[in-house]
């Protein structure tokens, strides 16, 4: 079916409370593996593509894969920009068939932060597309930090409810990626979720919650989020760590392999075992 509506999808999952998938689509393999899980699953789902992503595989190429594959697919498939930080990004994502934006004005000031989430909004909602938007600062981390540093991280930098509700009555954004205690691409799942926060937030905005940084959660923690509002959960690490992961093995298996079909089949399994598994974790599975 062609792709739909990301704001239809996710009211949908405000409701129902599950939270739909949002996956990062970097190649031709991780799209299939994202189609493919959902498909097994019979759930909706996201793909997204962060600006990363975009100068990687080019705008063009990433929105004919994932048009090609929402077509053949036998379930409803949004595409998203991850963390546009910018309004030229943001427009040329609209241009190029994107059914929802994001534009991610976390590290300015409260009031710009505000101004230009008000122009991706304003914009997108005249096309019939909702716009992510972000409050407090989600961080990220690094390789070397011991799980009490990444925690410590989130801390400093999470979302204020009251000022959360201020700048969804401002800026009129649909979905809100609050910083709430996670921080992006951890590789082990020690993230700890300020539950009241969350609650105080959804409560105030009435709006659908994005979880960034799942990757760093427990099944618990995350079906926890969810109960309190979370109906978007953003996965890359996993992803990552799943492809890349098996790409080691198969080397170390098959040194001179070198049909390169031969490594990435594998890894497009490894990437698709871990979407349908984050699925049913998010409850999402059946609700296509
Ligand atoms: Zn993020």
């Amino acid at each position: 079916m062609p792709l739909v509506n990301t704001f239809d999808m996710l009211r949908k999952a405000l409701k129902g409370h599950y939270a739909v998938g949002a996956f990062n689509a970097n190649n031709m393999e991780i799209v299939q593996a994202i189609i493919e899980a959902a498909e097994m699953e019979k759930a909706p789902v996201i793909l997204q593509a962060s600006q990363g992503a975009i100068k990687y595989a080019g705008l063009d190429m990433i929105v004919a894969m994932v048009k090609n594959a929402a077509e053949n697919a036998s379930v409803p498939v949004a595409l998203h920009l991850d963390h546009g930080t910018d309004l030229e990004q943001n427009i040329k994502c609209l241009r190029a068939g994107f059914t929802s934006l994001m534009y991610d004005g976390s590290k300015l000031p409260f009031d710009e932060n505000v101004a230009n989430t008000k122009i991706v909004v304003d914009m997108a909602h005249a096309c019939g597309l909702a716009v992510e938007a972000e409050i407090g600062q989600i961080g990220k981390c690094d390789d070397s930090d011991e799980p009490g540093v990444s925690i410590e991280k989130a801390k400093d930098t999470m979302a204020v409810p009251e000022e959360a509700a201020e700048f969804i009555k401002q800026t009129k954004a649909d979905f809100l990626a609050a910083a709430v205690g996670t921080i992006h691409g951890c590789r082990t799942a020690f993230a700890k979720l300020d539950m009241p926060r969350i609650k105080k937030i959804q409560e105030l905005t009435d709006c659908p919650l994005v979880l960034h940084g799942a990757s760093g959660c427990t099944d618990e923690e995350v079906q926890k989020g969810i109960s309190a509002g979370v109906c978007k959960i953003n996965i890359d690490t996993l992803i990552r760590m799943a492809f890349v992961g098996k790409m080691r093995d198969v080397l170390a298996d098959k040194p001179n392999e070198i049909d390169p079909r031969q490594v990435l089949g594998p890894c497009r399994e490894a990437a698709r075992e871990v979407v349908r598994n984050r699925i049913r974790v998010f409850g999402c599975a059946g609700k296509a």
